[in-house]
């Protein structure tokens, strides 16, 4: 039933905006990003200026998009959001530019997947808070500029290396979102679950934290799934055993690494010997774009010490060998 599903994941949603953070001091982790972005906020609003634009990288799910509406709770301003695919032609963004009002933020999800001639027009926008409209088309064709009200740009990308060098210029502040440590982690489930009002013990929230793949998103969904598997299975406490239990049904490892994880690391170490392989070879073997392997999967492979980067490759470390269960040939690199 699609209706069934559609009202389900929607209602996934409010639960997963609920569990945002709202203001800097609410966000866990990231210190070094946090104390930054308060001083760049901080010395604007003292002045009475418009803060810089603000770009933020890394994977998904570590708080980008929070960061961005705390950024505009932090100013009082209000908040459009878009995303690079949507700019296809700079019409869109030009509409969008021009619907703003003084002081407001645009966050700009995926901006490093934005068409060449909108982020043409976005570099004016970023710079001097003007656009040109061309209007008419060939020799006849004129500009026309147009003033837009003074904003401030949040860009999120999960590649900062894919952003043209122009573009990255034009960010006063840019910051990378690091993967978050399990204590932090458990920081975050303790908080969700007071929102949430599940019955999170201590042992419990160390297991879940321990396999979220340093990833708050994925820490909060977790909690959901082994909240229900609690109170359907159990009496409602998430302990330590319960978490696991749940965990195993949802078919979440020892490490946090889900399906195409350990799909990677197996192509990796079965069908490659261990590397070096490229990443878009690695893709093609597990049936995946290889834009998703790259952005979603390599970063925590590399962050738990499982994958290695080397200029002819990836490579499979020891750790790697031993996750799939192989033994590793005596030359294996790692
Ligand atoms: P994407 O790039 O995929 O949009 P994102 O990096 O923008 O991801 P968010 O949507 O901001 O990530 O965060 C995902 C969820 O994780 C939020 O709903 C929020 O509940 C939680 N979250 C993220 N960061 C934090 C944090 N520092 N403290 C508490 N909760 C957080």
């Amino acid at each position: 039933n699609r209706d069934l599903s559609a009202r389900e994941a929607s209602a996934e949603h409010d639960v997963e905006r609920s569990l945002r953070p709202r203001e800097l001091e609410e966000f866990v982790g990231q210190p070094r990003v946090r104390e930054q972005l308060q001083l760049v906020l901080r010395g604007a609003l003292n002045r009475g200026d418009q803060p810089d634009h603000v770009l933020f990288s890394g994977p998904p799910g570590l708080g980008k998009t929070s960061l961005a509406m705390i950024i505009a709770a932090e100013l009082g301003a209000a908040i459009r959001v878009t995303s690079g695919p949507a700019l296809e032609r700079p019409g869109d963004l030009a509409a969008m530019l021009s619907n703003l009002t003084e002081g407001d933020v645009l966050f700009i999800d995926e901006i490093h997947r934005i068409a060449r001639p909108a982020e043409e027009m976005l570099y004016l926008a970023m710079e001097d808070f003007r656009v040109d409209v061309v209007v008419g088309k060939g020799p006849g064709a004129t500009s026309i500029p147009l003033e837009i009200a003074p904003f401030t740009l949040v860009g999120a990308t999960t590649r900062s290396g894919a952003l043209t060098g122009p573009l990255r210029d034009r960010f006063g502040f840019t910051a990378h979102m690091e993967f978050y440590s399990p204590s932090e982690l458990e920081l975050v489930l303790r908080r969700s679950s007071e929102i949430l009002g599940v019955d999170l013990r201590e042992d419990g929230a160390r297991e879940i934290a321990r396999r979220s793949r340093g990833t708050p998103r994925i820490a909060n969904r977790l909690l959901r799934r082994v909240r229900d598997f609690a109170e359907v299975r159990a009496d409602g406490a998430v302990t330590v055993e319960v978490a696991r239990a749940a965990l195993e049904v949802y078919d979440v490892d020892e490490y946090g690494l889900d399906r195409l994880d350990r799909a990677v690391l197996a192509a990796l170490v079965k069908s490659f010997h261990g590397g070096p392989v490229g990443i878009s070879t690695l893709a093609v073997a597990v049936g995946e774009e290889s834009t998703t392997v790259e952005e979603v999967c390599e970063p925590y492979l590399v962050r738990a010490g499982m994958i290695a980067r080397t200029p002819r490759g990836r490579v499979a470390t020891a750790a790697a060998w031993q996750h799939v269960g192989v033994t590793p040939p005596p030359h294996a690199p790692g």
